[in-house]
C-alpha cells in the first residue's frame, strides 16, 4: 500500500498477495533478482535455506572488482546486507512445497507460509560428491573448472570419474598442465569408444585401481593418492566428475518445462514455461558461474518489473477507467518508500522525516531503456 493509501493490485485480486516477488534461493542468483526488484519498487522476499554452491567457495574467482580473498560466505553474506538495505525480507526456510493460487502463489516453508504474486527459483543444484578419501573442497577438490583450473598451472591434476564429462574435463586440462590423470577408481568406464580413442590420442593417463590412502601437504592442500593397486601418484588437485543433482522439486510441482540435463527451460529474461514463475542461475541452462548467474538474476529482476510495474496504465485501460488519478501514484509500497526515502543512497537523502508526501512528478526522465 502507498503512503497514499494506494493499494495498486486491489482491482487485481481478491486477496492481495503478500509480496509481488518470493525469491526461492539466496544465492548469487537469487540475491540479484531480489535487489532489482526491491529497487524497482516490488514488495519482494528471499527464502533461504543457506549453504548452496557459492557458500562452498574458499575464495572467489571470475567477479571482477571482488577480490580472491573474498570468501563465498563473505559474498553472499555482503549481497544480503545491500539486498535488505533496501527493504526486501529474508527468510530462513526451506520451501518444501508451493501451490498456484488466485492470484499467485502459496509457498511453504515450515511454519512459514508467504503468498505472493510472481515466483523465482534460484535453487541451484548439488554436484554429485565422490567417496572418501578426498581431500577438502577448495584445496585439492574443485568442483568449478573455469574457476580453478588457472591455480592448477603446471601443476598435477587428476580428473574422477568414468563419464563422457569426466574424459572431456581431463583433455581440456592439458589446456593448463602436462600432467592429467583420469581416476575412474575401479568402476567400469561409461565414454563412448569414440571419446576412449580421443582420450588416449591425448597425454593422459587412466588410472583404473581405486584409491586406497590420501596424503595432505603441510598446507592442507592434496599431496597424493595412494591406490589399491599400489602406485602412489602426486597432485595438487583435482575435478570430481559425477553431475549434479538439481534442486528442482518445486519445478516439478508447478509442472515447469525441464530440458534434457535436468536444468529447468526458461526465456532469456528467466520467464519459464508457467505464468508467473521465473528461475535463475545453476537450476537453468548456461555456465554454471557467479558472473553469470548475477547477469541472469538481473535479467530476470527486470524482467520481473517489465511484468509488474502499474505504469504506464494501457491506453485501453484508460479509456475503460478515464485517465490515471494524482492519488493513485506513486505505486510503490508504503514500506518500501519509506526505505527508499531513508536510505543513504535517496537522492534527496537519506531523508530524516518520512511523512511528507512524495512529489512524484519532481523528476520525469525520458529514457528508453527501462
Ligand atoms: C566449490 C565451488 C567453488 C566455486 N567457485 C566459483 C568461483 O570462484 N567463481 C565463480 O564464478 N563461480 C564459482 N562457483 C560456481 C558458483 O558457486 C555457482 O555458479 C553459483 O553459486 C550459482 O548461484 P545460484 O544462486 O544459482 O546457486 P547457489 O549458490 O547454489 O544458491 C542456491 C541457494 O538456494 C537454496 N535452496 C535450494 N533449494 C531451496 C528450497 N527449496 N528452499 C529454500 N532454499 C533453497 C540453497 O540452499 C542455496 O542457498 C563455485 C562452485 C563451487 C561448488
Amino acid at each position: 500500500m502507498g503512503l497514499n493509501g494506494h493499494n495498486p493490485y486491489a482491482r487485481a485480486m481478491s486477496e492481495t498477495p503478500e509480496y509481488d516477488v518470493a525469491v526461492v534461493g539466496g544465492g548469487p542468483a537469487g540475491l540479484t533478482s531480489a535487489l532489482y526488484t526491491t529497487r524497482l519498487g516490488h514488495d519482494t522476499v528471499v527464502v533461504d535455506r543457506g549453504g548452496g554452491r557459492a557458500a562452498m567457495m574458499r575464495d572467489t574467482h571470475n567477479v571482477i572488482g571482488v577480490t580472491e580473498h573474498v570468501s563465498g560466505n563473505e559474498f553472499l553474506q555482503t549481497g544480503r546486507e545491500q539486498v535488505e538495505s533496501y527493504g526486501a525480507d529474508f527468510v530462513r526456510g526451506f520451501v518444501s512445497q508451493i501451490d498456484e493460487t488466485d492470484g499467485g502463489f502459496e509457498l511453504t516453508a515450515g511454519d512459514d507460509v508467504v503468498t505472493t504474486r510472481k515466483v523465482v527459483l534460484a535453487t541451484g543444484f548439488s554436484d554429485e560428491r565422490p567417496d572418501p578419501p578426498l581431500p577438502r573442497t577448495g584445496q585439492g577438490l574443485h568442483y568449478c573448472l573455469h574457476c580453478d583450473a588457472y591455480m592448477f598451472v603446471d601443476e598435477p591434476v587428476y580428473v574422477m570419474g568414468t563419464g563422457e564429462a569426466a574424459a572431456h574435463v581431463a583433455m581440456i586440462m592439458l589446456n593448463f598442465t602436462d600432467e592429467v590423470d583420469v581416476l575412474t577408481r575401479g568402476e567400469d568406464i561409461e565414454w563412448s569408444d569414440e571419446t576412449d580413442a580421443q582420450l588416449r590420442a591425448h597425454p593422459v593417463d587412466v588410472i583404473e585401481s581405486e584409491i586406497d590412502a590420501m596424503e595432505k601437504d603441510d598446507d592442507g592442500w592434496l599431496k597424493a593418492f595412494e591406490f589399491e593397486s599400489g602406485e602412489r601418484r602426486e597432485y595438487r588437485g583435482g575435478f570430481p566428475m559425477y553431475g549434479s543433482d538439481y534442486n528442482a522439486d518445486l519445478a516439478d510441482q508447478l509442472g515447469l518445462e525441464r530440458n534434457d540435463d535436468g536444468t529447468i527451460a526458461v526465456d532469456d529474461h528467466g520467464r519459464t514455461s508457467v505464468d508467473g514463475v521465473s528461475a535463475v542461475g545453476d537450476i537453468t541452462p548456461g555456465h554454471n558461474q557467479i558472473p553469470v548467474a548475477l547477469g541472469e538474476g538481473a535479467k530476470a529482476g527486470i524482467g520481473l518489473h517489465y511484468d509488474l510495474r502499474e505504469f504506464p496504465r494501457s491506453p485501453e485501460a484508460i479509456e475503460e477507467s478515464g485517465p490515471v488519478g494524482a492519488d493513485e501514484v506513486p505505486a510503490i509500497s508504503a514500506e518500501l518508500m519509506t526505505t527508499a526515502v531513508t536510505h543513504e543512497g535517496h537522492a534527496a537523502g537519506p531523508r530524516e522525516d518520512v511523512s511528507d508526501e512524495p512529489e512524484p512528478d519532481a523528476e520525469q526522465s525520458t529514457a528508453t531503456d527501462d
